[in-house]
């Protein structure tokens, strides 16, 4: 029987041991903290569990429109009561997902682990005892943290990085953040949804500097129609505290000041103090670990998975490469086996309005020379988005010009990251536009923007 060790229980790791155990493989999976790993913990879930308390606050600020008197309406939320919520959503999800390892024969062992040799993993347990397992395969799926500037000294309290900010022991009078990324533009919504007032400290011109610049516009224009206060072209440089508040100082002379500092400027790979020299597996000069396109480090048997390995940080990628790895192990890939596209997965930022997208974008496109079709249809057009009373937003479409495939398209509205779905499907397999517009949808829905922008 083929002997799997996977280091990490976070969406690549579980993933890859589970997929490894139902095809027949001796899996050990060591966790030093949480099985679901830090997606569970601290980042993920916990971010969209308060992200569907602060939507609803927001909806319930919409419901004049339809058709509820101001008196009916929530107005506030329960600081308390939201603590609970988020503990509650993460650990059932811990436990389904430790539920389904422990019922495919996976055993978890909660320590710490590191690569002594090739083929070697030890674990230690808190009473300094030590085992060694033998493996025939090593999944390293350690994921990431987040990253810490120089000049900042989180301390939980005031200066916080995103692993303190679920919520903060006080929900902050004034935030500010540094960081307008993902991670960054989620937690001003967050904030500004449940009552503080929130600055933003914005490196580049725009927000989401890797977005489509209409799209990072339409989130701009619903930040500061919220009484965001966007501090563009201003790197933070140094972070001052005092009893009552925080001053952050920007490069180009601006000071910012709040109560409190949420730090999102990326993360840094959980690869050290992992022994993966004593293995021969190579990192790159950030410290991701080096893997191919079947996710293998340069010592063959030894893989990595997720945040790690340096690829796209995102749950899904991470799920993805844990399945293939498994796969690759139990030596399914000679079949139907397909390598990832990362260019081809799909990605949402859970703001309001959300955003998500997948494949070609325009500005890629026009980068590299490439035609391409664009077509874009608003929401307000659509009956469903109409009946809810949110037309925010729209749908793009980008495809080839001369074949019809679709390659990629971005949605900004109520519902984008479940809508994407289709045109993810789309361009995975290679549907045509004529494929989504001839397909007989749900009417009312939002989809239907969908095959009005691929028209
Ligand atoms: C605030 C925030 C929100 C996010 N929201 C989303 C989202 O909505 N959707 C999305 O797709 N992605 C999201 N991401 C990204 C996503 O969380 C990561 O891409 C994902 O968690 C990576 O999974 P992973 O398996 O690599 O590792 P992780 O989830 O980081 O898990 C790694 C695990 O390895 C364990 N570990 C590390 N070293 C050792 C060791 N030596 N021994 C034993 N165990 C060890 C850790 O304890 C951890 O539990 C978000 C990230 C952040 C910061």
């Amino acid at each position: 029987m083929i002997k799997v060790v996977v280091i990490g229980g976070g969406p690549g790791g579980n993933r890859a041991a589970s997929r490894a155990a139902s095809l027949g493989a001796h899996v050990t999976l060591v966790e030093r903290d949480i099985v679901g790993g830090a997606a569970h913990l601290w980042d993920c879930i916990p971010s969209k569990a308060m992200i569907a308390t602060a939507g609803a606050l927001n909806f319930s600020r919409r419901m004049g429109g339809l058709g509820f008197s101001p008196a009916t309406r929530p107005r506030e939320i329960d600081y308390e009561a939201l603590r609970d919520r988020i503990g509650v959503v993460s650990s059932r999800l811990q436990s389904s997902v430790e539920e389904l390892l422990t019922s495919q024969g996976v055993r978890i062992l909660r320590c710490e682990a590191r690569l002594a040799g090739p083929h070697t993993v030890v674990v230690g347990a808190e009473d300094g005892s030590q085992e060694e397992l033998e493996a025939d395969a090593i999944v390293v799926a350690t994921g990431s943290r987040p990253r810490v500037p120089d000049w900042a000294s989180p301390d939980g309290e005031r200066v916080l990085t995103t692993r303190q900010a679920y919520p903060p022991p006080e929900l902050p009078e004034h935030l500010v953040v540094v960081g307008s990324g993902v991670t960054g533009v989620e937690f001003v919504h967050m904030f500004s949804s449940i009552g503080s007032k929130v600055s933003l400290i914005v490196s580049r011109q725009h927000v989401l500097p890797h977005k489509d610049a209409e799209v990072a516009a339409a989130l701009e224009d619903e930040l500061l129609r919220r009484g965001v206060q966007l501090f563009k072209g201003a790197r933070a440089q140094s972070v001052e505290r005092s009893s009552d508040g925080i001053a952050v100082h920007c490069d180009d002379g601006r000071t910012v000041r709040g109560s409190h500092v949420l730090l999102a400027v990326g993360s840094v790979p959980n690869s050290d103090r992992l022994g993966l020299e004593n293995a021969g597996a190579q990192v790159d000069k950030w410290g991701y670990v080096t893997v191919n396109h079947h996710c293998q480090t340069s010592v063959p048997h030894i893989y990595a998975a997720g945040d790690v390995s340096g690829k796209l940080p995102l749950s899904s990628v991470a799920s993805m490469q844990g399945r293939k790895i498994a796969e690759h192990i139990m030596g399914l890939h000679t079949r139907e086996h397909r390598h990832i596209d990362y260019d081809k997965a799909a990605s949402a930022v859970f703001t309001e309005p959300e955003i998500a997208d997948v494949g070609l974008a325009e500005a890629e496109a026009f980068a590299g020379g490439r035609k391409i079709r664009v077509t874009k249809v608003p929401f307000g057009s659509s009956a469903r988005a109409l009946i809810n009373d949110d037309s925010r937003g729209f749908v793009k479409i980008i495809s080839d010009p001369a074949t019809g495939v679709v390659l990629g398209g971005c949605i900004v509205g109520s519902q984008a990251s479940e809508l994407i779905s289709v045109i993810a499907l789309a361009v995975t397999v290679g549907l045509k536009v004529t494929d989504v517009v001839e397909s007989c949808l749900v009417h009312p829905s939002l989809a239907e923007a969908l095959a009005d922008a691929a028209e």
